[in-house]
């Protein structure tokens, strides 16, 4: 720092100074200041004082092969002297997005037809409203155009997307959502279903709730829905039994497209390559990230269907050029990362592998629901989340909702591991090479955090 500063020297103090935080509460950090986080090994992480940490979240859900993958280091670094940057725009092109490209199309759930790339879920979900209301207009029915979410869906943080986004922290203050967004129901049971409901009476009844918001407003200007296969950032939602079995076809009924939020799910993380597979959904657009390198370089993608794309290039050959794109799409660098990440998923087999660990994981995970302050354990593959209560039986959340979660993330924390609190669901999303040792250290410690919170939060 500057001389004469009367900043500390330290990154904790130049952190307060000078980071603005995402996705923060910044008063809170004003006091309570960062964590920093100086390197990483395996599916371990070290803070600036040596403390190791199990990564339970994968950095942010993403960082599958864990840290330190000295193929993907190399990857970048060779790209990087051969063409460390250029775009794509116009009819340029180079092959590690050419490669890319093919090989998403190659490992799609259903039959998709061209790629988009783009730097973030974000940008990728942004670039898939845009292109569902190119598709509308090129069909020649400009008034569909809404595009239906749900309440606790996370589809990022553009203005767009934060729309999409159902969670009232990325709405509230911002002035969200646009127009032309709607957010149907949460498809969680343990929240949302009646007494004695079961999972597929719950979807049965959440396809009519659908179809009847369809009809409500219209479905001649309903153009799209976006879903998670596995709601994440929502606090780890999975779908009850049958239920895309059963929205999928009121979807059909009134046209209107299906996009498959990807990002969290797709890439081995539910036991399957995809999410869409795990949940049979058939979409019209996949957006997918995070994993998609591993979380070592931004990248994301968007693949269309070729009736959508079709549809797309009649507007272009009418208008001109399609108005969108990103300096940074299919970045080479990012694009090659991506490429010897693909390529490693398939020689150490990671959906096996996944297939291999998931139920260890499942099994501890499932145990916490013993635990008294678990209200719902819950998860899938290698995700999952236990939602704390004030009360069991009657499924009270505490008050206020998200100190709970503070507390046991914070005790998480000193006992060497690393959470996400949402709200007061506590995600775990761990590196897809973790092995079953670590998942039951993960577990200990996490059940450790667990006991020393009762005493806390039950005074
Ligand atoms: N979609 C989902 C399902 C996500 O979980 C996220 C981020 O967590 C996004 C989109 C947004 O991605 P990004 O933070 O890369 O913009």
């Amino acid at each position: 720092t500057a001389p004469g500063s009367t900043v500390g020297n330290s990154a904790a103090s130049r952190d307060k100074a000078f980071v603005l935080h995402p996705y923060t509460n910044l008063h809170a950090h004003e006091t309570q200041g960062p964590l920093i986080i100086e390197r990483g090994e395996g599916v371990h992480v070290f803070d600036d004082g040596g403390k190791d940490y199990i990564e339970g979240m994968a950095s942010l859900w993403c960082v599958s092969l864990g840290w330190g993958e000295e193929r993907l280091v190399q990857a970048a670094a060779k790209q990087m002297r051969q063409l460390s940057s250029y775009h794509i725009f116009g009819h340029k092109s180079h092959e590690p997005g050419i490669d890319l490209a093919e090989r998403l199309i190659g490992l799609a759930p259903v039959p998709m037809s061209k790629v988009f790339f783009a730097n973030s879920g974000s940008e990728a979900n942004d670039t898939a409203i845009k292109l569902i209301w190119y598709y509308s207009n090129a069909l020649g029915r400009p008034e569909k155009k809404k595009i239906l979410s749900r309440q606790r869906a996370y589809h990022g943080v553009t203005v767009a997307t934060a729309s999409l986004t159902g969670l009232p922290n990325n709405h509230r203050d911002f002035d969200l959502p646009i127009a032309r967004i709607i957010h149907g129901d949460c498809p969680h049971h343990y929240r949302n279903a009646h007494e004695g409901e079961s999972e597929e009476a719950f979807a049965t009844r959440l396809a009519e709730q659908l179809e009847a918001l369809i009809l409500a407003e219209g479905p001649d200007t309903i153009a799209a829905m976006f879903a998670e296969p596995v709601m994440g950032a929502g606090g780890v939602v999975v779908p009850p039994a049958t239920y895309f079995a059963k929205i999928q076809p009121v979807l059909k009924k009134y046209d209107i497209l299906l996009v498959a939020d990807e990002v969290i799910c797709g890439f081995g993380r539910t036991g399957n390559f995809w999410g869409s597979q795990t949940m049979g959904m058939q979409p019209d657009i996949l957006t997918c990230a995070k994993q998609l390198s591993s979380g070592y370089l931004p990248i994301s993608a968007v693949m269309v269907s070729d009736a959508v794309y079709r549809a797309c290039v009649e507007e272009s050959r009418k208008i001109g050029t399609f108005g969108h794109g990103y300096t940074y799409s299919a970045h080479p660098v990012a694009a090659a990362v991506a490429l010897e990440t693909l390529k490693i998923y398939e020689e150490r087999d990671i959906v096996g592998h996944v297939r291999s660990i998931a139920p260890a994981f499942q099994s501890r995970l499932k145990a916490l629901a013993e635990h008294p302050l678990v209200g719902e354990a819950r998860g899938i593959g290698l995700i999952g989340a236990v939602e704390l209560v004030a009360d069991k039986a009657t499924k009270t959340p505490f008050d206020p909702v998200g100190r709970a979660g503070a507390v046991v993330n914070g005790l998480t924390q000193d006992n060497g591991l690393i959470v996400r609190a949402m709200g007061d669901s506590i995600a775990l999303c761990p590196p897809l090479v973790i092995t079953e040792a670590e998942v039951h250290e993960t577990f200990d410690r996490l059940t450790k955090a667990l006991d020393a919170a009762v005493p806390v939060l039950r005074g």
